[in-house]
């Protein structure tokens, strides 16, 4: 058997052979990954709260329904929550001194269908404050430290489950993705970073950043992981009517075999047959030029080599409006938090000491409680959303947006993914940007289109510069991710 300290390190997929074999137990690798968050986390702070009774007891129960003959591909294997996903009885902070002691009441869907899987709860992972940012500097916590060097971010806003799960903390984690959130902190972490499409995965429970952009998705050690959790949470909700029902919207456009079919070819030699000629991947030469380190860009233009080593036919495209994605982004995005913050406000929810009793002191007092960045953002999104600047800047960005995915899905119809790099940079040091949020924004530029859009995305680890982590991002078809994970698997 193998050693209980390394169980940990296991994929989902691997942990699911071993118990399926009965060679591990639910209950030996939850306490594996409970070991090495104690002997890692003080240096890395991917994790805000541990579980640890209620994950021995979820894993107690997951091998019980493994031993009367029940299977499944998550029953018994232990993950990590980014903490503005609601748990039940859990606490659940959204990386914010406002919710420091918030209790969740209700599970958010998509950790309801991961329970009825089996899959055991370890915690709750460090974020940014209510996910704005690019670092998890802006976690009232304190931010999370660059497993591959501990004086660099993380990426954010989901930096404590990237982290957990390249320090092998959990088998995966779930984290949120607004306008990169996923995807930023898997590139500067070097693991995979999946965003599914808007509408494929249910946002139940999510604490509301941007309503319009907001997905739940998978961190995990590779691409078949991702699939599988991606499989486990997707689906119509009752309780969100922008979830589309598998059955009405999701034709099943690649056969699916699709992904294993891929697995098989790897190696090139038979791979020409069923895809290569067909397989059409987009470069967008506005992904490939200012703004991008050019060691970034080597290690990424190496990667698309490999995909033209196997047959695939690299198409140049371009996509005019990218410039725009990040202004209409940080005019959108604010716009939808001023109004979701709303409700913090202290009698409601929130902080609130109960001292102050008439209405603007109470506003004034138990608002103050955010973070720089989350009012900087408040402050943002009710200057453009009010009378006289509401047409010039929302409406317009709106209408921006709207050009931005007619584009993509315009390229998307002659390719069937296109390729960028994820981060313009490898992971910077903390405290290095906190005070400039420009440059902070900058840092999304390859990601808010297909947020604005609502495509799918993955970033898959793919080099590295000066020992830091490269990610490169694969954008797909809406409602197609299973193509996405088939191209991304050929060169992982
Ligand atoms: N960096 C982006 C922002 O700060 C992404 C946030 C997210 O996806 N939650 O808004």
């Amino acid at each position: 058997m193998q050693k209980s300290q390394e169980l940990n390190k296991l994929t989902i997929k691997q942990a699911g052979e071993k118990l399926n074999k009965k060679e591990i137990s639910s209950v030996e690798l939850t306490k594996a990954c409970l070991a090495r968050i104690k002997e890692v986390d003080d240096k890395i702070h991917a994790c805000l709260t541990v579980c640890e009774e209620q994950a021995l007891q979820e894993a107690k129960k997951a091998d019980e329904r493994r031993a009367k003959g029940e299977r499944g591909e998550l029953l018994g294997i232990p993950y990590l929550v980014k903490d503005n996903i609601m748990t039940k009885n859990i606490r659940t902070t959204a990386g914010s001194k406002i919710l420091e002691n918030y209790i969740a009441p209700y599970n958010a869907t998509i950790i309801k269908k991961l329970k009825q899987a089996g899959a055991v709860l370890l915690g709750k992972t460090n974020l940014d404050e209510f996910g704005h940012g690019a670092s998890t500097e802006n976690s009232a916590f304190g931010p999370t430290h660059n497993p591959h060097d501990l004086e660099r971010v993380a990426g954010g806003s989901s930096g404590g489950s990237a982290a957990a799960v390249a320090t092998d903390m959990c088998i995966f984690a779930l984290g949120t993705d607004t306008g990169g959130s996923i995807r930023c902190p898997a590139s500067f972490c070097g693991v995979v970073g999946l965003k599914p499409s808007y509408g494929r995965c249910s946002r139940f429970g999510l604490m509301s950043m941007t309503s319009s952009t907001d997905v739940p998705g998978a961190l995990t050690k590779t691409v078949e992981d991702a699939e599988i959790v991606f499989n486990a949470i997707k689906g119509g909700d009752e309780k969100d009517a922008t979830v589309a029902r598998e059955d009405i919207r999701c034709p099943k456009t690649v056969p699916p075999q699709f992904s294993s079919l891929c697995e098989e070819n790897w190696g090139g030699t038979v791979f020409g047959h069923r895809m290569s000629q067909n397989l059409r991947i987009g470069i967008p030469k506005e992904y490939f030029g200012e703004g991008i380190d050019k060691d970034v860009l080597e290690v990424i233009n190496k990667a698309i080599k490999k995909f033209e080593k196997l047959g695939a036919e690299i198409v140049p495209i371009s996509l005019p409006h990218t410039k725009y994605a990040v202004p209409v982004y940080y005019i959108i995005t604010p716009s939808e938090i001023s109004s979701n913050l709303a409700r913090f406000d202290g009698i409601r929810f929130g902080f609130s000491d109960g001292q102050v009793k008439d209405l603007k002191n109470i506003y004034l007092k138990n608002r103050n409680v955010f973070g720089p960045e989350a009012k900087r953002r408040i402050m943002l999104g009710t200057y453009v959303l009010s009378a006289g600047y509401y047409d010039a800047y929302y409406l317009q960005a709106q209408k921006v947006r709207t050009k931005i995915k007619q584009e993509m899905d315009k390229a998307l119809e002659k390719v069937d993914a296109i390729i960028t790099p994820t981060q313009p940079d490898v992971a910077f040091k903390i405290g290095e940007q906190s005070d400039d949020p420009l440059k902070m924004y900058l840092e999304d530029i390859c990601l808010s289109a297909a947020s604005l859009a609502g495509l799918p995305a993955i970033s898959i680890p793919c080099g590295f510069v000066n020992n830091l982590p490269v990610g490169m991002q694969l954008i797909g078809k809406r409602f197609n991710e299973e193509m996405l994970f088939a191209v991304a698997q050929l060169i992982t």
